[in-house]
C-alpha cells in the first residue's frame, strides 16, 4: 500500500501545482463559515502549507488528499469488508434517486458549502440543500432493519474501515512530507505575487488623499 499512496500523493501535487495559476483571489464573500476540511488538517501542517495560505489553495490540496483516503478505503472495503460493502451500494442506489448537488465537482470545490448564509429579509426562493433533500426514493430502496448480530457485525466492519483510513491517512502525510519544498515554492512563486499586488492595491485605495472639488 505504501507504495501505491506514496505515488497517489506524488500525482495528486503534481495536479495541485498545474491548478494553482488558475487560483485568482476572491474578491467577494465566498464563504463564511469555517471549513471542517481544512482547519487543524494534518495534510496541510505536513505539507508545509498550514500558515499563511489562502483556503482556496489549501482546500484544492486538502480535498485531492481525501480523495486518495476514501479511494483506499473503498477498495479496502470492497474486498475485505462485505457487510459495510453491501450496506454503502445500498446506500449509494438510493442517493443515486435523489439529487446530490455536491457529488461530481472540481476538487477546488468539493466539500464546500453549497448555499450562501442566508440574509435576514431576504429570502432565498429555494437553496441547494432543500433540493437535494427532496429525492423520492421508493420503498423497495427503504432500508431493511438489521438483527443485533448484524449490527455488531456491521460495527465491527465499520470500525476497520476506520482503522483503515487513519492508516492510510498518516501514510499520505508521510508522504506529502517528501513534497514540502516543492508545494511552498509554487505557493510562493504562483500565489504570494498576486496576494502582495492585491494588498498593495488595497493600501493604494485607502491611502489616496479624499477628493477636493
Ligand atoms: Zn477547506
Amino acid at each position: 500500500m505504501e507504495r501505491t499512496l506514496e505515488a497517489l500523493v506524488g500525482r495528486a501535487v503534481d495536479a495541485w501545482i498545474a491548478w494553482l495559476p488558475r487560483w485568482k483571489p476572491a474578491t467577494h464573500r465566498t464563504r463564511t463559515r469555517l471549513c471542517r476540511r481544512c482547519i487543524g488538517s494534518p495534510f496541510l501542517a505536513a505539507a508545509g502549507l498550514d500558515g499563511d495560505v489562502p483556503h482556496a489553495v489549501q482546500h484544492a490540496l486538502t480535498t485531492r488528499m481525501k480523495g486518495i483516503i476514501d479511494t483506499v478505503v473503498d477498495d479496502y472495503t470492497e474486498h475485505n469488508l462485505p457487510l459495510l460493502a453491501k450496506e454503502l451500494r445500498e446506500t449509494e442506489k438510493r442517493k443515486e434517486l435523489s439529487y446530490r448537488p455536491e457529488v461530481g465537482l472540481d476538487p477546488e470545490f468539493d466539500g464546500l458549502q453549497l448555499d450562501p448564509d442566508p440574509v435576514p429579509g431576504e429570502p432565498f426562493l429555494f437553496t441547494l440543500g432543500e433540493l437535494a433533500e427532496d429525492g423520492g426514493v421508493p420503498e423497495s430502496l427503504r432500508p431493511i432493519e438489521l438483527s443485533e448480530e448484524e449490527k455488531q457485525a456491521l460495527r465491527t466492519e465499520i470500525r476497520l474501515a476506520d482503522e483503515c483510513a487513519d492508516h492510510a491517512g498518516r501514510l499520505v502525510c508521510l508522504a506529502l512530507q517528501e513534497h514540502r519544498m516543492r508545494a511552498r515554492e509554487a505557493v510562493q512563486r504562483i500565489i504570494e505575487p498576486q496576494v502582495d499586488a492585491m494588498l498593495d492595491a488595497l493600501s493604494e485605495s485607502l491611502d489616496m488623499p479624499p477628493t477636493r472639488w
